[in-house]
């Protein structure tokens, strides 16, 4: 399967200006859902590839082509312009830690 970045892009921007919890179901895939809820800052994540995790961060799509070596996870990776971003404040430090709880599959 593969899904142009800016297709799913399209598909979470439709939740943007709503602040209450919000479940997604991806446009792929029969079970697969994502809930995010930005006021406690927690996402649950179903039956979704670990390698994918990056595209549902809404805020992370835009540096993701930026990272200097391909299929970079955005965890160790020198160069990475995720982490960068997230030095810079530009994402939150919160999302971030959530990201990268989620890539270990780890509470
Ligand atoms: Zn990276």
């Amino acid at each position: 399967m593969h899904l142009r970045e800016g297709d799913l892009r399209d598909f979470m921007d439709k939740g943007k200006h709503n602040d209450a919890a919000q479940l997604y179901h991806l446009p792929f895939g029969d079970e697969t859902y994502v809930a995010d809820t930005p006021g406690i800052r927690e996402l649950g994540l179903y039956d979704i590839d670990p390698s994918n995790l990056q595209f549902y961060f809404r805020e992370m799509a835009e540096f993701l082509h930026d990272c200097r070596y391909p299929g970079c996870t955005h965890d160790h990776e020198p160069e990475c312009a995720v982490r960068a971003a997230v030095e810079s404040g530009a994402i939150d430090a919160e999302r971030y830690e959530s990201y990268l709880r989620l890539l270990h599959g780890e509470e």
